[in-house]
C-alpha cells in the first residue's frame, strides 16, 4: 500500500547507526549475524541509510560488509563509517579511507574534526591542515564513486570556542563535494535553543548545503535537539534504534520517526513502514538482549497503558483525551489495566473487552471492584491476567461453579547423582461431578508435573484441553522485605488454537502460586469454550 504524499511536504532523510554508535552502548555486543538482522528491521522500517560499522577497526564490521554486500535491500543503502585522512599521508595512501573503499558500500560516513582544540591537542595538526585533510578525504571518496556523509565531530562545542573556524570545516567539506554535512553534538549536553541558534547560523553561511544532526541524550535532549535541528533546516536526521549507544544513548529514532510524520506533517516513511514501528523496537531488543523499557515513548507496553479510573472513563468516550496519539499508528495497543487505582470504569471497560455484560447491574459492579481491591491488597495484580480476571467476574456475578474439585496433590522433587538433573513427579487427586480422579505424571519441574497430572486426570471429560499449551511462566516477589515469608506471584501464559490467555496464582508458596494460576489457566479455557 503507497502512502499519498501532499506535495510539496519537506522530504526528511533517516541515517541509522544503531550497528554503529550504537553497538558502543555498555552490556550490548551483536554478532554478525545479529547485524544483519538487524539490518533487516531497519530496511522494513523504510530508514534511508544504514551504517553498518567502521571497516578497518575490526575484524567483525570487515566480515559485516563482506557479508552485507549481498543484501538484496528494498529501501536503504548501506553505509561505512571511518574517519578523514591522518594528518601526514595523502588520501590514496591512507589505509582508514582505503578500507572505506573496499568495502563497496555506496554511501562513505566520514568524521572530521571542528573545534580547534581538539584540532591543535588531539590531532597536533595546524588548523589549516585540518581544513585539507577534510577536503581531500571527502574528494577522494567522492571520486571512487561514492555518496559522501561528513560528520562535524564536537560541531556544537567547537562552533562556541570558535565559530569562524567550525563554520570553515563545513565549507571544506561542502566544497570537496559531500552530499550532506552532519552536525554532531558529540558530548551530548547541548539544549535545544543552543542547537536552534547554531543551525540556524549554518543554514545563513552555506544556504545551498545539505545538513543533518547527531546528537546525544546526556542532557536528556536528543531527541528534542534532533526534532528543533529538522525545524530550523537539517533534512537528515542520524540515531539509533531504542536510543542505544554509549553513555546516555543516541537519538531515538523510534521516538523521532513519528514526532516528524505526525507531529511536524514532514515526509519520512510510509504508513505501513510507520505501524512496523513498535515491531522494531521489540526485535532489536531481541538481538541486543535488552529488556524492553515498558515506558519508552511510542512503543513501549505501558506507552498508551491507562490505570487511573478517571483517565480510563475519559479514553473510553474519547482515546484522545489521554493519549497523544492513536496506538495503531506506529503499531502499539491501548491497555486498561485494572488496579488497585481501579474505579468502576476500569472494571466496566475490561469487562466489556471481554464481552462480560453485568454493567446494567450496580451491586455486581460493586462486588467486582471491592472484591479486585482486595485481592489487590494481598499481591494480585489483574494486568496480564486477563484469564483470572474473567474467571473471578463469572464466579462473583453468575455464581458459577468450578469445573473440577482438587482433593490432594503431592509433589516430589529428586535429585539423584546417578541421574543427571532432577526428576520431579506429581501426584494428584480430583473430582468431576461425582467421579474422582486419581494420576500421576512426571514433567520437567514440579509445576511441569502438576499440569502433567491435572491434564491426565481431566482431559477425559474435557477433551478441549489437549488443545491448550503453556506458554511462558514468570515468577515475582513482591514483598522482598519479608525475607523468606515474602509472597511470590506467578504469571502463567497459556494459548491455544485462537487466543492467549494469562492467569496469576499469590502464596508465600511457590508451589501454590503456581497451582492457582495452572488452575485458572484451565478453567479459563473452559469457560471460554463453554461461552461458544
Ligand atoms: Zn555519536
Amino acid at each position: 500500500m503507497k502512502q499519498q504524499k501532499p506535495s510539496g511536504q519537506r522530504k526528511i532523510l533517516l541515517y541509522d547507526t544503531t550497528l554503529r554508535d550504537g553497538t558502543q552502548c555498555e552490556g550490548v555486543s551483536l554478532s554478525v549475524d545479529d547485524k544483519l538482522r538487524i539490518v533487516g528491521v531497519l530496511d522494513k522500517l523504510g530508514v534511508h541509510y544504514i551504517e553498518g560499522g567502521w571497516p578497518g577497526s575490526n575484524p567483525k564490521d570487515e566480515e559485516f560488509f563482506q557479508r552485507a554486500h549481498s543484501l538484496k535491500l528494498k529501501h536503504a543503502k548501506l553505509s561505512a563509517f571511518g574517519s578523514t585522512r591522518r594528518k601526514d599521508c595523502a588520501a590514496n595512501q591512507d589505509d582508514s579511507l582505503a578500507a572505506l573503499v573496499r568495502v563497496k558500500t555506496p554511501v562513505a560516513c566520514i568524521f572530521g574534526k571542528s573545534w580547534d582544540l581538539h584540532v591543535t591537542h588531539a590531532l597536533r595538526a595546524s588548523l589549516d591542515d585540518n581544513l585539507q585533510m577534510i577536503a581531500d578525504s571527502v574528494a577522494f571518496l567522492k571520486s571512487k564513486g561514492k555518496e559522501v556523509i561528513y560528520d562535524a565531530e564536537h560541531f556544537f562545542d567547537g562552533f562556541k570556542a570558535n565559530y569562524q573556524y567550525a563554520l570553515a570545516t563545513l565549507k571544506s567539506a561542502w566544497g570537496a563535494g559531500a552530499r550532506n554535512l552532519t552536525l554532531c553534538d558529540t558530548n551530548g549536553g547541548s539544549l535545544p535553543h543552543h542547537i536552534s541558534e547554531t543551525v540556524k547560523v549554518v543554514k545563513a553561511f552555506l544556504p545551498e548545503a545539505s545538513l543533518g544532526i547527531h546528537t546525544h541524550n546526556d542532557a536528556e535532549c536528543a531527541v528534542a535537539n534532533s526534532l528543533e535541528s529538522v525545524r530550523q533546516g537539517c533534512d537528515l536526521v542520524q540515531g539509533t534504534i531504542n536510543g542505544l549507544g554509549e553513555r546516555c544513548g543516541n537519538a531515538n529514532l523510534l521516538s523521532v520517526i513519528p514526532a516528524l510524520k505526525y507531529k511536524m506533517d514532514l515526509d519520512c516513511v510510509s504508513d505501513d513502514q510507520m505501524n512496523f514501528l513498535t515491531e522494531a523496537s521489540r526485535y532489536v531488543c531481541e538481538y541486543t538482549n535488552i529488556v524492553p523499557n515498558d515506558h519508552q515513548p511510542y512503543v513501549g507496553h505501558s506507552a498508551f497503558a491507562h490505570k487511573g479510573g478517571v483517565h480510563v472513563s475519559a479514553v473510553a468516550r474519547h482515546a484522545s483525551t489521554y493519549e497523544h496519539l492513536d496506538p495503531a499508528l506506529v503499531g502499539n495497543k491501548r491497555r486498561i489495566l485494572i488496579s488497585e487505582l481501579a474505579g468502576r470504569s476500569n472494571v466496566l471497560f475490561k469487562a466489556k473487552e471481554f464481552h462480560l455484560d453485568f454493567e446494567k447491574d450496580p451491586k455486581a459492579v460493586e462486588k467486582v471492584v471491592k472484591h479486585v481491591k482486595e485481592m489487590e491488597n494481598q499481591g494480585y495484580q489483574f494486568e496480564g491476567a486477563e484469564g483470572s480476571f474473567c474467571l473471578l467476574v463469572d464466579r462473583l456475578v453468575h455464581s458459577s461453579k468450578p469445573y473440577f474439585d482438587l482433593k490432594s496433590f503431592r509433589v516430589v522433587v529428586e535429585k539423584d547423582r546417578q541421574i543427571s538433573g532432577l526428576v520431579s513427579e506429581a501426584t494428584l487427586k480430583v473430582a468431576v461431578g461425582d467421579k474422582v480422579e486419581h494420576t500421576v505424571a512426571e514433567g520437567n519441574g514440579p509445576v511441569d508435573a502438576l499440569d502433567k497430572a491435572l491434564r491426565r486426570a481431566l482431559e477425559k471429560f474435557y477433551p478441549s484441553l489437549k488443545k491448550m499449551t503453556l506458554m511462558d511462566f514468570k515468577v515475582r516477589v513482591i514483598d522482598a522485605a519479608a525475607g523468606t515469608a515474602a509472597k511470590v506471584r506467578v504469571l502463567l501464559e497459556s494459548r491455544d488454537h485462537k487466543d492467549e490467555w494469562g492467569t496469576i496464582g499469590v502464596s508465600e508458596n511457590i508451589i501454590e502460586a503456581s497451582w492457582q494460576a495452572l488452575v485458572d489457566a484451565v478453567e479459563y479455557k473452559l469457560l471460554k469454550d463453554s461461552k461458544k
